[in-house]
């Protein structure tokens, strides 16, 4: 995936998606569920279906 054709939304959700591989934001929970995480998850997945039509 080229950063230049994908969107700068697309790009923050990745970011926060490699983020949460190491660290811990200040929506994490304890038992390691973020609400960032799923909506990046969201997005990317959705932005997914969108290239491969
Ligand atoms: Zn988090």
């Amino acid at each position: 995936m080229t950063a230049r054709r994908t969107p700068l939304l697309i790009q923050t959700a990745w970011y926060v998606l490699e983020y949460h591989r190491h660290h811990r934001c200040p929506h994490c929970t304890d038992s390691g569920w973020c609400q960032d995480v799923q909506i990046a998850r969201t997005r990317i997945t959705a932005w997914y279906r969108f290239r491969q039509r």
